[in-house]
């Protein structure tokens, strides 16, 4: 599913163009120049994808495009896009080689065959986006309390929806050891996203899902101290971190085509069977650093708080102040960096606490 949402008046001209030009676009992952693979490193976002509400689009009718695979929808609101019928890629080389529904991580591939720099485009104008859960990110990927996290911890209350972020197809669909109720779907370019501790799953192995069809609901199942998604971003099972792609506080992708540098991987962010205590430690681990930071913010802001000033006025001394605030003349010397003998102008502000 796509983005381009184009106006009544420009449809009958842009459609012309884009029926023979859609077909070719789609699948071109070649990058064109080097300044263009420079500019897609992991890095802020440059041109951010919003995400999608699949929600308000109604679909009127569809129409047939000279590429059999490649549909027309027009909405209520004469706005149109591309629809690709997913059952023809079935046959498709990312979707039969290592297709099992038993393990996370099926390819078991050396870091040395993967090549240097892997173009992936993200969205195009055939698919879509969607944040999975729009939210802050609790615990980052990467070493957590000296334990290796392969995904973030977005956290939600049990039954909220959980999204599909892009096209795919459903690799595995069940409970699996720490995950709990896990989803991982694999896409178009090769990707796959890993989708934890479902309270329910709402889609079955070898299913074709849209991005934003809701993928199941958040829980708290497997290994998981509380309701939160576990989401993950693989690549031949290695992992890498999701918030490289998606901005989950704004639910804004972060690039229509990501490169992924084999750099960014290292051999321990190859699928390991997740420890017994693993997400439990990390959250726990994230909750206490949250908790002593938020109790050091409060010394500090409540120390600040206290500090007090005086405006000195004609006929004041140390002593007098010092009197008035029930401090001493030493304790205001030092809080002021001034001695006994420095002269007191008026207006100055001196601090008395
Ligand atoms: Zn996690």
């Amino acid at each position: 599913m796509n983005f381009i949402r184009i106006s009544a008046s420009t449809f009958v001209l842009a459609l012309a163009v884009m029926i023979s030009a859609a077909t070719a676009s789609a699948q071109d992952t070649t990058i064109k120049t080097k300044k263009q693979a420079e500019l897609l490193v992991p890095r802020p976002a440059f041109q951010p994808v919003q995400s999608m509400d699949a929600a308000t689009m109604v679909a009127l009718d569809t129409l047939d495009t000279s590429d059999p695979r490649i549909k027309i929808l027009l909405y209520d609101d004469y706005t149109w896009k591309y629809y690709k019928d997913p059952s023809f890629a079935n046959d498709d080389a990312i979707f039969t080689e290592c297709w099992t529904h038993e393990a996370p991580d099926p390819y078991r591939a050396s870091l040395e065959s993967l090549p240097d720099e892997i173009a992936l485009w993200i969205v195009d104008s055939l698919s879509g986006y969607k944040c999975p859960n729009q939210t802050e990110v609790f615990s980052k990927f990467g070493f957590r309390h000296r334990r290796r996290h392969q995904g973030v911890d977005l956290p939600l209350h049990t039954g909220t929806p959980v999204y599909a972020a892009f096209n795919g197809k459903v690799r595995l669909a069940k409970s699996f050891r720490g995950y709990g109720n896990l989803v991982v779907l694999r896409h178009e370019n090769g990707l796959e996203t890993f989708y934890a501790h479902l309270s329910k799953i709402m889609v079955s192995e070898d299913q074709w899902v849209d991005a934003g069809s809701i993928i199941g609901l958040g829980g708290s199942t497997g290994r998981s101290s509380g309701p939160h998604l576990h989401f993950e971003t693989r690549y031949k099972g290695y992992a890498f971190d999701p918030e490289w792609l998606i901005d989950f506080k704004s639910g804004v992708l972060r690039h229509r085509l990501f490169i992924l540098k084999k750099k960014y991987l290292n051999a321990s962010s190859n699928y390991v069977p997740e420890d017994e205590q693993e997400e439990i430690d990390i959250i726990e681990g994230d909750t206490r650093e949250k908790e002593e930071a938020a109790k050091k913010a409060e010394a500090e802001r409540k120390a600040a708080a206290q500090v007090q000033y005086h405006t000195i006025r004609q006929g004041d001394t140390l002593g007098a102040i010092a009197r008035k605030y029930h401090t001493t003349v030493k304790k205001l010397c030092q809080l002021n960096g001034i001695s006994e003998r420095t002269t007191l102008r008026l207006g100055r502000k001196l601090r008395v606490r």
